[in-house]
């Protein structure tokens, strides 16, 4: 297979992802698709999306979970609502990600992505156990079904991720890197992090973004592919690097405002070919 087939994020009913018609006009051969709504879980409505793939020619890579009740409104709110960490909700949301593994596997996807939330530093703090437990038990669910768990980047510097790693401890338990979100919540360097997690990364966003002035405190902002602070270029060379071989997946969140979304994925999707060109050639 070709390295680095190009993707989008993309929606059907939920999600801040492009339509599927969009990604069948910009012909990416892949895409990862944000989990729709429960009521378009089902069976039957499986068996049409992946017919709808099939005839589009467009291979599904990941599946993303997202729960109601997640806002990403600042970082405080996003530390309060979202993922398997705030405690009123971990019950209900671990059979819900449950459900939306059962949902991937009846479209034949072997990964299921997730922002696991805000896992407290301190492995002390029964958070912190609760998070690594609540991984385990949803790494144990997807094995036994041959999947995989693609853990977002973002909310916690590459150290504080590679030691939840080690502490949830199962062999299916991977990254889904997201340079723009080390940017956005002021993570750390992405080039620095990519390095670091490397061996776990198995997806890729490809997203922009800009530092903010006091980054971790407040966000960064999202701009298009190849405007911001990540450096698209030296992103690549950095997946080269690791052996990442598998899809570049853009991720542009502007769902509100279609058009321009559709646009901005375009030239995202010539930057990265420009890029991928320039990588591939003998020096
Ligand atoms: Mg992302």
């Amino acid at each position: 297979m070709e390295r680095w087939p190009l993707g989008v994020f993309a929606s059907i009913d939920a999600g801040l992802g492009v339509r599927l018609e969009i990604a069948r006009e910009l012909q990416v051969p892949t895409i990862q698709l944000h989990a729709p709504q429960p009521s378009s879980r089902t069976p039957e409505k499986a068996r049409q999306f992946t017919e709808r793939l099939n005839q589009l020619g467009i291979r599904l890579t990941v599946v993303f979970a997202g729960f109601e009740g997640e806002s990403y409104a600042d970082i405080p709110t996003c530390r309060r609502t979202v993922g398997l960490v705030p405690p009123e909700q971990r019950h209900q949301r671990i059979a819900e990600l449950k459900a939306i593994a059962d949902f991937a596997k009846l479209l034949g996807v072997d990964a299921v992505g997730l922002h696991i939330g805000f896992v407290p530093h301190d492995p002390a703090d029964p958070q912190h156990r609760a998070a690594v437990a609540a991984a385990q038990e949803v790494c144990d669910y997807l094995a036994a079904q041959g999947q995989r768990l693609h853990l977002e980047t973002g909310q916690e510097t590459a150290d504080t991720l590679l030691a939840f790693l080690a502490a949830v401890g199962r062999d299916n338990l991977f990254i889904n890197f997201d340079p723009a979100n080390m940017i956005l919540y002021g993570s750390g360097d992405p080039i620095e992090a990519l390095r670091k997690v490397g061996r776990f990364v198995r997806s890729v966003h490809c997203k922009d973004a800009k530092w903010a002035a006091r980054p971790g405190e407040e966000w960064g902002a999202e701009v298009p592919l190849g405007e911001g602070d990540v450096g698209m270029e030296r992103f690549l060379q950095t997946l080269a690097e690791i052996d990442y071989d598998g899809p570049l997946t853009i991720e542009r969140e502007i769902p509100q405002e279609p058009d321009r979304q559709k646009a901005e994925v375009g030239r995202g999707i010539r930057v990265l070919n420009e890029i991928k060109a320039k990588l591939s050639k003998p020096t």
